[in-house]
């Protein structure tokens, strides 16, 4: 017989746990992608879809707003909610990009098809979930590692997309993935940056006129940092720059350089280390990194 060319499949929004997992079962295909976001989507996330539009037949975005990793006096409730404008984003870039592969939408109506009644269990990826974010979200990681673990057990992906603006989460849910044997590919996808340098993030709409302008001080200071930890042989000087521009500005939380896998803060360069950063700004915490490759001379 011979063979139909594969219709398109117009993407589907589902909104109930039930629902996604009547679609999961009925498909044969390995080749899902996941993107799990929060929502409010911008070009940051739309680039993740997009990598895995190109590397599976089916992507499965996910739009929930997690309140458990949400400390009690952060932005929950203020946490920009925006779906009907998230599908017409994921739709423009599926018409663009590939119809003839699959796009589900997976946005649960309610906090309860995530966590049903008298749910109890938290997953806790010990001591990198501890530093930096860590210390400054108590429990934020723990929230994290439990919703994604949730997300991974009803979507069963074969790759995850994660992006490396949010590095510390990812090395977290690298490392659950590894520990808990869990079959499944972890990306780190490149961050996205606006025009000036500042990346991405449904956050930087809280800022004022004046706020956004002082944002540009963290990507500048994680790029002259870099150029010097790069060009000084003098370790010791580099750590005074790190030193002296916290001590001069309260804005920062904190600005590090770590190995870039255990996100321990490092004593000395070395060939992966990690620039991280959080620079508050009209009350917002504003996050960014920068990885540092180097060539050791011995
Ligand atoms: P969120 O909706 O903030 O939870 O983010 C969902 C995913 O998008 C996470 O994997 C983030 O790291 C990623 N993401 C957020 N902002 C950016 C960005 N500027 N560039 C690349 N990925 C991003």
């Amino acid at each position: 017989m011979p063979q139909l060319p594969l219709l398109p499949r117009l993407p589907q929004l589902i909104e109930t746990k039930e629902e996604f997992l009547r679609w999961r079962q009925s498909l044969i295909s390995h080749s899902v992608g996941l993107v799990a976001t929060m929502g409010n989507l911008h070009a940051g996330h739309i680039s993740l879809v997009e990598k895995s539009f190109q590397e599976n037949e089916h992507t499965i975005v996910t739009i929930f707003v997690n309140p458990k990793q949400f400390g009690p006096k952060e932005d929950f409730a203020k946490y920009p909610r925006t779906l009907s404008e998230d599908e017409e984003k994921l739709m423009a870039s599926w018409k663009r990009l590939t119809p003839s592969k699959n796009l589900i939408i997976f946005a649960p109506k309610t906090t309860e098809e995530i966590y049903p009644p008298k749910f109890l269990t938290t997953i806790s990826v010990g001591k990198i979930s501890k530093l930096w974010e860590g210390t400054h979200r108590p429990g934020h990681f723990e929230g994290v590692a439990t919703v994604v673990y949730l997300l991974f057990q009803i979507i069963k992906p074969s790759i995850a997309y994660f992006g490396a603006k949010d590095f510390q989460q990812v090395q977290v849910i690298k490392k659950m993935t590894t520990d808990l044997l869990l079959d499944i590919k972890i990306m780190a996808c490149p961050i996205v940056r606006d025009h000036d340098g500042l990346a991405l993030s449904s956050r930087n709409q809280y800022l004022t006129t004046e706020g956004r302008k002082q944002s540009l001080v963290l990507p500048q200071t994680l790029n002259l940092a870099a150029k010097i930890l790069i060009e000084e042989d003098n370790f010791e000087n580099f750590s005074a720059f790190l030193e002296k521009t916290k001590e001069n500005d309260d804005r920062w939380e904190y600005l590090a350089y770590c190995d870039s896998e255990t996100l321990i803060n490092l004593k000395q360069k070395q060939p992966n280390g990690i620039l991280l950063g959080v620079y508050k700004v009209d009350g917002t915490r504003l996050l960014d990194n920068l990885l540092i490759t180097l060539t050791i001379k011995n």
